[in-house]
C-alpha cells in the first residue's frame, strides 16, 4: 500500500479516538516525507539529531518535530530553536541542558519523560524511582523553560501481547500517579506516548494518547549497517 493508503487507514482509527500519531520517519526520504506531509501528516518523529536536523531545513517549516531518540546533551543545542516534543529525556542532567537552550531561543520546550519498562537492558529511559526523586528535586523545580507534558516508554520487544500489556498498564499507571502528586493542576500534563507498528493496538487499549508508528506508515526500514546499535 502506498504511504497515503497508510495514513489513511490509521487516522480512521486514531482520530475518532483523539489519539495522536507521530509518523516516525527515520531512515526515510524527504520525498517519502512529503508524501505523508501532502495527505496532511505535520507530526514526524526522528531518532538521530544530524538527520533531524538536515530533515527541518530542507522540508516544510509548519512540521511538528518530535525527537524519540537518546538525546546527547552536547547536541541540544543544534534542536533547540524548532523542536515540537522532546520525547526521549532521559536525565536530570539533560532537561537541565534543554532547559539552557530553550532559554537561550526564548522558549519553553515540550518534554516527555522516557520511563523504562521492557525487560531489556538496551533501551534507554528513567526508573520508577528516579521519576520521582526527579520530580521532588530542587533542581527541577528551577527550570522555567521546559515542560513536562507525560511520559514515553517503549515496551519489550516480544511476541507475548501479555508481556507488552502488563509494561503499557504500568506505565499508565505510573502516569496517573505522577499527575496526582505532582501535576495536578497542570493539565498539560497529559500524554503517555506509548505504541509502535507492532504493539500500538495494544497500548491504546492500555490508554496510549500517541503512539510513534514508523513501518506502518512508511513501509520496512533497510537499516544501513552504521546505524545497528545506535538506537
Ligand atoms: C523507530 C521507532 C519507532 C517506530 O517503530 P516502528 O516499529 O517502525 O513503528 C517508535 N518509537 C521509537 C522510539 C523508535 O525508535
Amino acid at each position: 500500500m502506498s504511504i497515503a493508503a497508510n495514513l489513511s487507514e490509521l487516522h480512521d482509527e486514531l482520530d475518532r479516538i483523539q489519539v495522536e500519531l507521530v509518523a516516525v520517519s527515520k531512515t526515510k526520504s524527504n520525498e517519502e516525507i512529503m508524501e505523508a506531509y501532502e495527505t496532511g501528516q505535520r507530526v514526524f518523529g526522528e531518532n538521530h539529531v544530524q538527520e533531524l536536523v538536515d530533515k527541518y531545513e530542507a522540508l516544510p517549516k509548519d512540521i511538528k518535530w518530535h525527537l524519540i531518540g537518546h538525546l546527547q546533551s552536547n547536541k541540544v543545542k543544534y534542536i533547540a530553536p524548532f523542536i515540537t516534543l522532546i520525547q526521549s529525556v532521559d536525565s536530570l542532567k539533560l532537561l537541565q541542558e534543554i532547559n539552557k537552550q530553550a532559554l537561550k531561543n526564548n522558549r519553553v520546550i515540550d518534554c516527555l519523560l522516557q520511563v523504562y519498562i521492557a525487560d531489556e537492558d538496551t533501551k534507554f529511559g528513567l526508573g520508577f524511582d528516579e521519576v520521582i526523586d526527579m520530580l521532588r528535586s530542587p533542581e527541577f523545580a528551577e527550570l522555567k523553560n521546559v515542560r513536562v507534558t507525560g511520559v514515553m516508554g517503549i515496551a519489550t520487544n516480544t511476541d507475548n501481547p501479555k508481556q507488552i500489556r502488563e509494561e503499557f498498564y504500568e506505565l499508565a499507571t505510573f502516569f496517573k500517579g505522577i499527575k496526582q502528586s505532582f501535576f495536578r493542576k497542570e493539565k498539560s500534563f497529559k500524554e503517555i506516548s506509548m505504541g509502535m507498528s507492532t504493539d500500538y493496538k495494544i497500548a491504546i487499549e492500555q490508554g496510549s494518547t500517541m503512539v510513534r508508528i514508523g513501518s506502518t506508515v512508511f513501509g520496512k526500514r533497510v537499516i544501513p549497517h552504521f546505524k545497528i546499535n545506535k538506537n
